[in-house]
């Protein structure tokens, strides 16, 4: 009698100032991360699943409107001469690639998880 069911709220990481990093292997993710492979908040399909460093702050981000939003600076672009950095995160398995490798593969050559092709259509906000 008079015992009423507790409400839940589900909204509670609603606001957009909440944006916990995730761990990836040994690599901490900075972004609006909706799972534990790097989707974001703006990237979430199947195959949405790296994460980049950004040359600016050494951060590591899901995408570079992720990186836009939470790190207050413009992102700088890797130079060319840096294609050896390892810079690329596979969201599945956390292996780190370099830059290089990363541009010659449409999977992660550790776990074989298929990279968004369409990644490639903005290359060029990431790497010069
Ligand atoms: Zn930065
Ligand atoms: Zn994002
Ligand atoms: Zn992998």
């Amino acid at each position: 009698m008079g015992h009423h069911p507790e409400v839940s709220t589900a909204s509670t990481l609603r606001g957009r100032s909440v944006a916990p990093p995730v761990r990836v292997g040994a690599t901490t993710v900075h972004g609006l991360l909706v799972d534990e492979q790097t989707r974001c908040e703006h990237y979430h399909g199947p195959l949405d699943v790296i994460a980049l460093q950004f040359a600016c702050c050494g951060r590591w981000y899901p995408c570079h409107l992720c990186h836009e939003q939470l790190a207050g600076h413009d992102a700088r672009r890797w130079p060319t001469l840096q294609r050896d950095v390892e810079a690329v995160l596979c969201g599945v398995c956390g292996s780190l690639l370099r830059i290089d490798a990363y541009l010659e593969v449409s999977a992660c050559p550790t776990c074989a998880s298929g990279f968004n092709p369409g990644c490639r259509l903005h290359h060029d906000l990431y790497f010069d």
